[in-house]
Parts: C-alpha cells; sequence; structure tokens
C-alpha cells in the first residue's frame, strides 16, 4: 500500500512482522473462527455493541469474529500494539474487511491505536518515533475504511501537565498533516484514562482541550471507558454519581461528542488508578451502570465496545451477550 510520510520521519523503514502479541490473550479463547459458523445472524439490540477482537490469521478475520461474537460493531488492532515495526495491510486484505463489514452491517469499526505511542513525550526522538507509527495508524485506518481511531493523549513525565496536552494535540496535527482524514470518514477519538502518575487524560477537562485545540484542523471526537472513568474517581456507580458524572461529561466534552465507550467493569476500586479491566457486571462497577449507560437516549448515536479480560473460553461472547440483555427493547 502506498505510504506518504512527513519529511523527517521518511527515513525510517517499516518492517513485516509474523507474530501478534495479543494483551487479551486469544490463547485461552477458543477461537470462535474454528467452530461451525453459525445458521443464523445474531439476535440484535437497538445499540452498536461489540468487542475488541483478534485479528489473529489477518486483520479481515476481525469482522467475521466480532459477526460470530453477535456484534454490531467492534474494535481492532490495526498492527501489533506494543511494537513500533508496523504490519503492511495488503489491498486484498483491506477490500475483504470492507466486504464482510457490509454483509454483516458491523459498524462502527473503531482501531485502537498501538500502546507505545507517546505524542506528548518530551523526548524528541521518541515523540517522532511516535508520530512516525501514529501517521502509520492513521494510513491504516483509512486504508480499512474504519470510522475511528482511539488515541491515549500520551505521558507528559518530563513536561508539566498543561505542555503536555498542548503538545500532544500538536503532534496529533502535525502527524496527519496531508492525510485526507475527512475524506476517508475518519475520527480520531481521544480516550480517557486512569490518570496515573504522568498519563493526561485522567480527567474530562484534559481530554476536552485536546479536542477544543485540533477542533476545525483534524476530525476528533472522544472514547470514555467505564473502567478508566471509575478508577480515576468519578462516581459512575450510584444512579446520583453516575448523572452527576454524565452531566459533567456533558459540560466539557460533549455527550454528542462521545462517539464509542469503552465498556469495562473493573477489579479495582474507585479512585485507585489501577487500570485493570474485569469481565461486565463482575467486577466493582456492576451491571447497572451499563443498563443506564446503554439505554440513555443521549448516547444512542455511539458505539459500545467491551474490552474485558479471557480468563476461559467463552468469555468474549458471555460479555457480549451480557451488555445486549440490558438493552431495554
Ligand atoms: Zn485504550
Ligand atoms: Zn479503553
Amino acid at each position: 500500500m502506498a505510504k506518504s510520510q512527513p519529511k523527517c520521519l521518511r527515513n525510517l523503514k517499516s518492517y513485516n512482522l509474523k507474530r501478534f502479541s495479543m494483551p487479551r490473550s486469544i490463547a485461552r479463547e477458543q477461537d470462535i473462527l474454528s467452530r461451525p459458523a453459525p445458521k443464523r445472524p445474531p439476535r440484535l439490540t437497538s445499540r452498536r455493541i461489540g468487542i475488541h477482537t483478534s485479528t489473529a490469521g489477518g486483520v479481515q478475520n476481525g469482522a467475521e469474529r466480532a459477526y460470530r461474537l453477535g456484534c454490531n460493531t467492534f474494535q481492532i488492532f490495526s498492527s501489533s500494539p506494543r511494537r513500533w515495526a508496523a504490519y503492511e495491510l495488503s489491498q486484498v486484505q483491506c477490500a475483504e474487511m470492507k466486504r464482510l463489514r457490509a454483509q454483516y452491517d458491523l459498524k462502527p469499526l473503531v482501531i485502537h491505536a498501538n500502546y507505545l505511542v507517546n505524542l506528548a513525550s518530551s523526548s524528541e526522538t521518541f515523540l517522532h518515533q511516535s508520530m512516525r507509527a501514529f501517521r502509520g495508524e492513521v494510513e491504516r485506518s483509512l486504508a480499512l475504511g474504519a470510522d475511528y481511531l482511539v488515541l491515549h493523549p500520551g505521558s507528559f513525565r518530563g513536561a508539566d501537565r498543561e505542555q503536555g496536552l498542548l503538545r500532544t494535540a500538536a503532534a496529533i496535527a502535525a502527524s496527519v498533516d496531508g492525510l485526507k482524514l475527512e475524506q476517508g470518514g475518519l475520527t480520531i477519538l481521544i480516550e480517557n484514562t486512569a490518570g496515573s502518575e504522568f498519563s493526561l487524560g485522567g480527567s474530562f477537562e484534559q481530554v476536552a482541550e485536546v479536542l477544543e485545540r485540533l477542533r476545525g484542523i483534524v476530525p476528533v471526537g472522544a472514547c470514555i471507558d467505564t473502567c478508566h472513568t471509575h478508577v480515576a474517581g468519578y462516581d459512575i456507580v450510584s444512579a446520583e454519581g453516575l448523572h452527576a458524572t454524565l452531566q459533567q461529561l456533558d459540560r466539557t466534552i460533549g455527550l454528542n461528542n462521545v462517539k464509542v465507550w469503552h465498556c469495562n467493569d473493573a477489579k479495582s476500586g474507585r479512585g485507585s488508578k489501577l487500570d485493570r479491566h474485569q469481565h461486565i457486571g463482575k467486577g466493582t462497577i456492576g451491571k447497572e451502570t451499563f443498563r443506564i449507560l446503554l439505554n440513555d437516549p443521549r448516547l444512542a448515536h455511539a458505539g459500545f465496545v467491551a474490552e474485558t479480560p479471557i480468563d476461559n473460553p467463552g468469555d468474549d461472547r458471555r460479555n457480549v451477550a451480557a451488555l445486549k440483555a440490558l438493552v431495554q427493547p
């Protein structure tokens, strides 16, 4: 696939890697592709519900797996999430992805950026490496016809938070220079984080600041992760707390700008800043929060995507089913 790179980044090579390290161990999940194909389409709800799916065997397999897991939206990595060197996607793979998505009505397609990317880095070398990798993420997202690319706002270690937020916004704009996001229907989503130590995005205000700086320059929106929100200290467990948190989210980022909800229960307590995801309804957040979010008409436009762990075979199917069961008909 033809690549365009900014001048300063042009000399860097990309490699083809065969191995793919998954943070959510697919080894423990029975691969749904090895089972017989379902005879009937899955029962769907009025909401777009999905899960982060493995792309083992080729990026397009993510779509087939999502469909078989009962999803009508899904998230993938377009390359190894913890390596710098990126895969090259073939045109055949991208076309197959588009064909499967159209056949199964899977939308939106959400791509999660590489975890190594830090666009707030105060090291010039690291920043350039991150920008090159992020540009690759955007190019692959465009090639795949993805709707959203989710990015963590980064770490401000070595600087202060305000400088970090500025640098992230500037680096996002510079990285995508010349790429046609709008024409490609691609929006970059800034994800809120657990807010530990130097990580940016632990409050809605910080996410909103990055969005405001980019508005009119790059298509942007937000991805709100329930686990991150909870461990960052927001009350999303009590009904009044969740109501107030949603109001705060609306005042800062705007509920309309939240295009994707990462639906994860949490292993650690509210305010712990420990980002450990748990199965839906089995953690410190509990089912009720997801029921309220999934049925709030102000959030009906969003995709709801789980990033839950795989501890036992069948966990992905159970977590998708758990979310779908909460949607009122
Ligand atoms: Zn994330
Ligand atoms: Zn997330």
